[in-house]
C-alpha cells in the first residue's frame, strides 16, 4: 500500500519508470461507513495502492470525510478517490476530503454550460487541497456534441478526454490522470494509442490509468481485462490499472498483481514477447487449419502426420500457426500471460492461429477453452454467448454477482449474442452500449430489460427477469437450443 501523501501520481508513458499502481472500488453503499471502511481495509490488506468510492450525491460527498477517519483509526492510510459522474457541486464537496477525484466528460456537462463553467470552480478546490483529478472517459457515455463530431468511435474518447485536459492545462492544472475505457478491448487498445499519440503531439505527458469497462467475471471478465490492460503495459503504457471483476473486489487484486509483475516493467513490446520462459514456435500448415489449436496430444499428432500439413521450409506461403509453450504454470498464472501474449501476436504478427502448451499442467479442455475465450475477445472468431457486467458499486441495488450467474446458467449456448447485466440504470443503459439484450437494475431492487437500446419492460422482480429474458429472445428469434 502507498500513503495518501504520494497521491502525486507519477508522469510517465511511453519510458517512464515510476511503478504502476493497482486501483479497485468499493461495492457498498458509501452512507454505510462502518461496511465501506471494511471493504477498504480489505482491499489495502490484499494489495491494492487505492480506492475509489462512488460519489452521487452532496451527503455522500460529505461522508468520505468519515471514511477517511475510520480508516485513520485502524491504521489504513491509503488515497481515496470518490467517483462522480454528474453533478460538479459533488466533485467540489469531495475534493475537500478526498485523494484524488473522478469525472466523465460524457457526463459532467449540460446543453446549458459550457464545460470551462463548470470545470473551473472544481480545479480551484483542487488547488487549494492538493487533490488530483481524474478525466475518465468511458465508451459508453460519450456526449452528444461528441457523437455529432466524432462518431461513438476511439477519436470520440479521446477528443471528450482531450477538451478537458486543454482546460486544466490552461489554468494551470495538471494533477491529473486520463483514462480512455470501454468494454470492447480493440476500442480500448486503439484509444489509449491515439491517447499517447495526441498528448506526444501536443507535448504534454499526464499519467494514464487502464481497466476494461463491464468485463464480467470468472475467466471471460480476466481474459478481457489481461488482454487490454496486458496489451497496453507490454507497450510502456499505463500507470495505473483496475482489473474490474463482478466478483468481490479483493478478487481483483491478484489479477491486477499478475499483469504488473509479467507485464509492468515498461518495455516496449515492439522487439517481440518479453519472456524468457515463453518460447513461440512457429508452424506453417498448407491448408487452413482451425483458427484455434491446442496443446492435445491428439490434434497435435493428426496435424503433424497429415500429409499435406506442415510445411515448415517453404512456410512463408501456408497458414502460420503461433505455438506458445509456458512452463508449468497454474491455470490462473496461464489465463493471464497466455492471455497477454496470444494478444499481442493476433494483433501484431496477425497469425492464422494460436497454439498453447503448458507442460501438461493444465489440461487439453483448459487450453482450448482458454485459447476460444481469447480469440472472442478479440473477435476474431466466436464461439459463445458475451457477457458484458459491470463490477457494481455503491449505485447497484441488485445482486449481480446471482442474477449474471442464473444468466450465464440459461443463456452461455447461444453463440454470437451479447447480453449485459448491469447494476444501475444511472450508467448500466449507457455503459453496456452494444449488448443485443440488457438486463439493468433499478432503484427498488427490480431489473428493466432492454432489447439493444430500446427499454422493453421495466421493474421486473428479480426471480422473474430469467423468465422474462428468455421470453424476449425467443420472441425476437435469436433463442437457440442446447
Ligand atoms: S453500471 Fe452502475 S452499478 Fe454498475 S459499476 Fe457502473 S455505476 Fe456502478
Amino acid at each position: 500500500m502507498y500513503s495518501s501523501s504520494e497521491i502525486n501520481i507519477g508522469n510517465t508513458f511511453l519510458g517512464g519508470n515510476s511503478p504502476i499502481r493497482i486501483q479497485s472500488m468499493t461495492t457498498t453503499k458509501t452512507m454505510d461507513t462502518v461496511a465501506t471502511v471494511n471493504q477498504v481495509a480489505r482491499l489495502a490488506k490484499a494489495g491494492c495502492d487505492f480506492v475509489r468510492i462512488t460519489t452521487q450525491n452532496i451527503n455522500e460527498a460529505n461522508n468520505l470525510k468519515d471514511i477517511k477517519e475510520g480508516l485513520c483509526k485502524i491504521g489504513i492510510d491509503i488515497p481515496l478517490i470518490a467517483d462522480v459522474h454528474f453533478n460538479p457541486k459533488i466533485a467540489e464537496v469531495a475534493a475537500q476530503f478526498v485523494d484524488k477525484v473522478r469525472i466523465n466528460p460524457g457526463n459532467y456537462i449540460d446543453s446549458q454550460s459550457s464545460i470551462s463553467e463548470k470545470l473551473i470552480p472544481l480545479l480551484s478546490v483542487c488547488k487549494k487541497h492538493n487533490t488530483a483529478i481524474r478525466i475518465g472517459v468511458n465508451h459508453g457515455s460519450l456526449s452528444e456534441t461528441i457523437l455529432y463530431k466524432f462518431g461513438n468511435s476511439a477519436l470520440g474518447m479521446v477528443e471528450s478526454l482531450m477538451e478537458f485536459v486543454r482546460i486544466c492545462k490552461n489554468h494551470n492544472f495538471n494533477k491529473l490522470i486520463l483514462s480512455v475505457k470501454a468494454s470492447n478491448v480493440v476500442m480500448i487498445i486503439d484509444a489509449n494509442k491515439l491517447l499517447v499519440k495526441k498528448l506526444i503531439g501536443e507535448g504534454l505527458n499526464y499519467p494514464i490509468h487502464l481497466g476494461v469497462t463491464e468485463a464480467g467475471s470468472e475467466d471471460e471478465g480476466r481474459v478481457k481485462s489481461a488482454a487490454g490492460i496486458g496489451y497496453l503495459l507490454a507497450h510502456g503504457i499505463g500507470d495505473t490499472i483496475r482489473v474490474s471483476l463482478s466478483e468481490d473486489p479483493v478478487a481483483e487484486i491478484p489479477v491486477a498483481k499478475m499483469l504488473i509483475d509479467f507485464y509492468g516493467k515498461r518495455w516496449n513490446i515492439a522487439n517481440g514477447i518479453p519472456h524468457e520462459s515463453i518460447r513461440i514456435a512457429t508452424k506453417y500448415f498448407s491448408r487452413k487449419p482451425p483458427l484455434v489449436l491446442t496443446s492435445g496430444k491428439s490434434e497435435l499428432a493428426d496435424y503433424s502426420n497429415h500429409n499435406e500439413s506442415i510445411n515448415v521450409d517453404s512456410g512463408k506461403k501456408g497458414y502460420e500457426i503461433c505455438k506458445l509453450v509456458y512452463p508449468n504454470l497454474s491455470i490462473e498464472e496461464l489465463i493471464i500471460r497466455a492471455t497477454v501474449d496470444a494478444t499481442i501476436l493476433m494483433l501484431q504478427n496477425k497469425p492464422d492461429g494460436i497454439w498453447f502448451e503448458n507442460n501438461d499442467i493444465t489440461t487439453h479442455d483448459q487450453n482450448a477453452k482458454l485459447s476460444l475465450e481469447i480469440l472472442q475477445v478479440l473477435g476474431l472468431r466466436i464461439s459463445k454467448t458475451e457477457f458484458i457486467a459491470c463490477p457494481t458499486c455503491g449505485r447497484s441495488s441488485i445482486v449481480l454477482v446471482n442474477l449474471l450467474q442464473e444468466v450465464k446458467k440459461h443463456t452461455s449456448h447461444i453463440r454470437g449474442l451479447k447480453i449485459a447485466v448491469m447494476g444501475c440504470s444511472v450508467n448500466g443503459p449507457g455503459e453496456m452500449a452494444d449488448a443485443d439484450y440488457g438486463m439493468v437494475g433499478t432503484g427498488n431492487g427490480n431489473v428493466d430489460l432492454y432489447k439493444g437500446r430500446k427499454l422493453i419492460q421495466k421493474n421486473i422482480k428479480q426471480e422473474q427477469s430469467i423468465d422474462a429474458l428468455i421470453n424476449l429472445i425467443k420472441i425476437s428469434g435469436d433463442w437457440k437450443n442446447r
